[in-house]
């Protein structure tokens, strides 16, 4: 039984409705698949898309994943749906040092570990970096969501390969997919168009592979999921991400989706369609000169970054959104 499951917020249900699947009694209404399931049969739904991106990722369950966890319910429902589908994992989080915030979001990491008798390496941004979030917010005139992720991504793929991972999965969504996408073309950032898929391969040695398991899924799906699976997670947003765009345009398509179910979904494969897979040209990657981690430029983003820190007047570069 899905208790507070919110469904007038999510197609309504019927007493009489039945799984699409089994034709037992459902309990889930998912408007955008036109379907109906019970818990049992959601879990295969949803396990399937998981798997069918994985076939899609070329990764079996042969190869060891690091998941990137954040303690909200994405990164938790792909780190559990990687165990149930017999994948080796461990899990990374990374402490940002935002009061009640990052301690809240560590403790939902751990708890989950714990329950699951999961490995999870905690590292924190200050002892990795120099500095927290909020030092780095009030040291620079950087939009902070954006550094947070450039800094996030570097110390994910460094992390990841100095502890023997040469692939790693975040827990982004088909709703984080889509309104990326659309925040991305609205505004005619063709260089991020670039890097939109949710499959980026390794390169020996430099940079491991990265994956988004759960690109099929929407986020009212992995609530769904959670709820079923018993994941307590936490819920808060990030109190340094109130008035970010993406936000926006997650509404806008939430808007459109209402009127048009799968809206979210057609705007995003039909775009992914027509796309080939990323390749990072290895030859344009050189050694940073002052840490010797992989950049396409003489000094790596965390160099530049530490850099402007310390001299806030020096020009300051713009992270991908
Ligand atoms: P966000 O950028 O907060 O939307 O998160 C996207 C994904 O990045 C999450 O699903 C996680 O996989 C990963 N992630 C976010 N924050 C952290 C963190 N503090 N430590 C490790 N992974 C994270
Ligand atoms: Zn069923």
């Amino acid at each position: 039984m899905l208790e507070g499951f919110d469904r007038a917020s999510y197609g309504k249900i019927s007493k009489n409705a039945k799984c699409t699947r089994c034709k037992e009694r459902a309990y889930v209404h998912l408007p955008s698949h036109h379907a109906n399931f019970c818990e049992v049969c959601f879990l295969y739904f949803f396990k399937r898309l998981v798997r069918k991106a994985l076939v899609f990722f070329r990764v079996n369950p042969a190869t060891p994943i690091l998941v990137a966890v954040s303690g909200g319910k994405d990164s938790l429902a792909l780190w559990d749906v990687l165990n149930e589908l017999g994948y080796k994992t461990e899990g990374i989080h990374i402490d940002l040092g935002i009061k009640g915030f990052s301690e809240a979001s560590r403790e939902a990491s751990e708890r989950f570990a714990l329950s699951r008798n999961l490995t999870l390496r905690v590292y924190s941004l200050k002892e990795i970096f120099g500095f927290d979030l909020p030092e780095i917010k009030k040291l620079t005139k950087r939009a902070v969501c954006s550094t947070c992720g450039a800094l996030k991504r570097q110390f994910l793929n460094r992390l990841a390969l100095q502890n023997g991972f040469n692939t790693i999965a975040t827990g982004h969504n088909l709703d984080d997919e889509a309104s990326r996408l659309l925040g991305n073309i609205l505004r005619h950032k063709h260089q991020y168009l670039e890097k939109t898929y949710p499959f980026l391969p390794a390169v020996e040695g430099i940079m491991p592979s990265r994956i988004k398991p759960l690109y099929r899924l929407e986020a009212e799906e992995i609530r769904i999921y959670c709820q079923i699976r018993k994941i307590e997670f936490f819920q808060e947003k990030c109190p340094f991400s109130k008035g970010a765009t993406n936000h926006m345009f997650l509404e806008a398509l939430t808007y459109l989706e209402r009127k048009m179910p799968g809206t979210k979904r057609d705007f995003l494969f039909g775009y992914l369609k027509s796309k080939s897979l990323p390749l990072v040209d290895r030859a344009s990657l050189k050694a940073c000169v002052k840490c010797g981690a992989f950049s396409y430029d003489e000094i790596c983003s965390v160099c530049k970054l530490k850099e402007a820190i310390s001299k806030p007047s020096s020009k300051e570069t713009q992270y991908e959104n």
